[in-house]
């Protein structure tokens, strides 16, 4: 369970996030959908602290990611404990974030094998399981420049599956890519949700989200304007400005 109460963060004046509460069950699928600067990515990554936050919390399965409670106040971790605990979230970026010198395989084993959550051979055995799984078998000894966009991108998504996340969190997964390569990627991340992967993902692709989002979050100028299931939010917004948003993306 992925608990966001509360949180604000500002940088200088500018208050990207102001008072975001969502819960996010085992299992459920939920998109994140609003304009350019809204905050999506801001909060995407203070899920995962890669960003701190100014107030509220954030918890999965009632862990603090970067921080530990003393008293009432939060006390931000050392590194090493954050990314200990970091390895409860994966990632997906828009632009791939593959190493360029390691192969599809060396990228999925690099975590696990960092980590010494297993040995290189258990690594190499499960690496290959998620790359068949993301249809990639036959890749496995490209390096990303012999891949197309759509195919790092399905490396990334084994990547991030390889610490066996409790969530996995996708920023605008398909907008880097060519038209013709985005219907993979969304494949992969469909088969993930019906497959009961906990997951949160920034897109501008509506149809996509209306068909896998059990939530929908419309977030503008750093607030959740409205949420609820897809069928109300993308279908019959309540707020004017979600209409708007609509209206402007499809
Ligand atoms: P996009 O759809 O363009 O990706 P977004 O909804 O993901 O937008 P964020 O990247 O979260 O928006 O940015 C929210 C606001 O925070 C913007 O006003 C942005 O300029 C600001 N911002 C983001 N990162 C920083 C930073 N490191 N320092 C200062 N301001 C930042
Ligand atoms: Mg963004």
């Amino acid at each position: 369970l992925v608990e966001i109460t509360g949180v604000h963060k500002s940088y200088g004046a500018n208050e990207v996030l102001h008072d975001i509460t969502l819960r996010v069950a085992p299992g459920q699928v939920v998109t994140l959908l609003g304009p350019s600067g809204s905050g999506k990515s801001t909060l995407l990554r203070a899920i995962n602290h890669l960003e701190t936050i100014d107030a509220g919390a954030i918890t999965i399965d009632g862990e603090y990611i970067g921080y530990e409670r003393r008293g009432t106040q939060l006390h931000e971790l050392r590194e090493k404990q954050i990314l200990q605990r970091r390895t409860r979230v994966g990632m997906v970026f828009q632009n791939f974030n593959l190493f360029p010198h390691l192969t599809a395989l060396e990228n999925v084993i690099e975590a696990p094998i960092g980590l010494k959550r297993a040995s290189r051979q258990e690594a190499i055995a499960q690496a290959r399981v998620l790359l068949e799984r993301v249809g990639l078998a036959d890749r496995a000894d490209h390096y990303p420049r012999q891949l197309s966009g759509g195919q790092q991108q399905r490396v990334a998504i084994a990547r991030a599956l390889a610490l066996a996340p409790d969530v996995l969190l996708f920023d605008e997964p398909t907008s880097a890519l060519d038209p013709e390569l985005v219907a993979e990627v969304l494949s992969v991340i469909r088969d993930l949700a019906t497959g009961g992967t906990t997951l949160i993902i920034v897109t501008h692709e509506i149809g996509f989200a209306a068909e896998i989002a059990d939530h929908v979050v419309f977030l503008d100028a750093g607030r959740v304007v409205e949420q609820g299931p897809p069928a109300q939010v993308l279908r019959a917004p309540e707020q004017a400005r979600t209409q708007e948003f609509l209206d402007w993306v499809i």
